[in-house]
C-alpha cells in the first residue's frame, strides 16, 4: 500500500485514482474541478485544496492534466511541486504533452534529486477504467523502477522508453503510425468497395495478408464489418478526432525538432485536421473514412 497524490481528474485521471483506491492504496486527490474530487471522494479517496497539499505526504505523485501549459505550471510553477515538495516521492506526469515541456520538467527535477518520469499512456477511457493502459516511459532506470510498482494497478504494458521526454516522444510516434495506418485502412477499404467487394471480406483477405494492421484487427472503420468497433455505434468515441489533432500535433513538434521529413505524418496530420473543421471533433477518429466516401 502507497500513499498516493493525484492531480487532474478528468476523463482520464478519474478512472485511474478510483483503481488506485480499489487496489488499497491511500489517495489523495485534487482537481480544479470540485466536482471530480466530490466524485473520487465517493470512491474513497481523501481530497487536498492544491496540488501541493495532494503530494505533501506522499511516496507517488500521479498528474493527468489537458496540456503543456498545465504540467509546466503544475510543477515548475511559483507554487509548483518541484520547489515545494520536500519528501523523496516519486514523481510521474502521465498527460500527453509535448516533449520539450516533458523534458523541461525532467531536467528541473534531476538537478533538484526529485525522481520525475513522463508517462504518457496509450488507451482511451475504457482502458483507464479497465486498468489496461499502456505507459510509456522517459526518466532514469531508478525512477522507472520505483515507478512499476504503482502503474501496474492502473495499467497492463509498462515500457521504458529513454530519459525525459522519451515517453512523450515514443507516445508521438505511436499516434503518428495510428493515424498513417488508420487513414490507409480507410482509403483500401474503400476502394475495394466502389470495386463491388464486400468490406468484410477484403478486411479478412488483407488481416491474413501483409496489409494486417491495428486498425483492421481490432478498430475496423467500416461500419457492420466489427460489432465492437466504434464504426458499428455511429462513431461515437472511442478515441475523439479532437484528441487525435493534438497528438498529431505534439507528434509535428517532435518531427521539426528532429528535421525529419514525414511526408506521411504531414498529410495524416492535414487531413485530421480537416476532418476536425468540418464538424467532427467529438466523434471516434476512425470517422475519416466518411471524409472520402463524401467525395464520392
Ligand atoms: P480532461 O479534460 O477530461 O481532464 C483534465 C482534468 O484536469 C480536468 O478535470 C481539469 O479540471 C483538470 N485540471 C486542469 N488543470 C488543472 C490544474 N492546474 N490542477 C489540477 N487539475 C487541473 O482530459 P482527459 O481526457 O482526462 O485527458 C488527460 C490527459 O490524458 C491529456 O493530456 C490527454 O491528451 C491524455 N489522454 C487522453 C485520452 C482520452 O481518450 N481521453 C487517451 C490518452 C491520453
Amino acid at each position: 500500500m502507497a500513499e498516493v497524490g493525484f492531480i487532474g481528474l478528468g476523463n482520464m485521471g478519474g478512472p485511474m485514482a478510483a483503481n488506485l483506491v480499489k487496489a488499497g492504496h491511500a489517495v489523495t486527490v485534487f482537481d480544479l474541478s470540485p466536482t471530480a474530487c466530490d466524485q473520487l471522494q465517493e470512491k474513497g479517496a481523501s481530497v487536498a485544496g492544491s496540488a501541493v497539499e495532494a503530494a505533501a505526504d506522499a511516496g507517488y505523485v500521479i498528474s493527468m492534466l489537458p496540456a503543456g501549459k498545465h504540467v509546466a505550471e503544475t510543477y515548475l510553477g511559483d507554487n509548483g511541486l518541484l520547489s515545494k515538495l520536500e519528501g523523496s516521492a516519486t514523481l510521474l506526469d502521465c498527460s500527453t504533452i509535448d516533449a520539450a515541456t516533458a523534458r523541461r520538467v525532467g531536467e528541473a527535477a534531476a538537478k533538484l534529486g526529485i525522481s520525475f518520469m513522463d508517462a504518457p499512456v496509450s488507451g482511451g477511457v475504457a482502458a483507464a477504467a479497465a486498468g489496461t493502459l499502456a505507459f510509456m516511459c522517459g526518466g532514469d532506470a531508478g525512477t522507472f523502477k520505483k515507478a512499476q510498482v504503482i502503474l501496474q494497478d492502473v495499467g497492463k504494458n509498462i515500457f521504458h522508453a529513454g530519459p525525459a521526454g522519451a515517453g512523450q516522444v515514443a507516445k508521438g510516434c505511436n499516434n503518428m503510425l495510428l493515424a498513417i495506418h488508420m487513414i490507409g485502412t480507410c482509403e483500401a477499404l474503400e476502394m475495394g468497395a466502389r470495386n463491388g467487394l464486400d468490406p468484410k471480406v477484403l478486411s479478412e483477405i488483407m488481416l491474413a495478408s501483409s496489409g494486417r494492421n491495428w486498425s483492421l484487427e481490432v478498430y475496423n472503420p467500416y461500419a457492420g464489418v466489427m460489432d465492437t468497433a466504434p464504426a458499428s455505434n455511429d462513431y461515437e468515441p472511442g478515441f475523439m478526432v479532437d484528441l487525435m489533432v493534438k497528438d498529431l500535433g505534439l507528434a509535428m513538434e517532435i518531427a521539426q525538432q528532429c528535421d525529419i521529413d514525414n511526408a506521411m505524418g504531414q498529410l495524416a496530420a492535414e487531413l485530421y485536421s480537416q476532418h476536425q473543421q468540418s464538424g467532427n471533433g467529438k466523434r471516434d477518429f476512425s470517422s475519416i473514412l466518411q471524409k472520402l466516401q463524401k467525395q464520392h
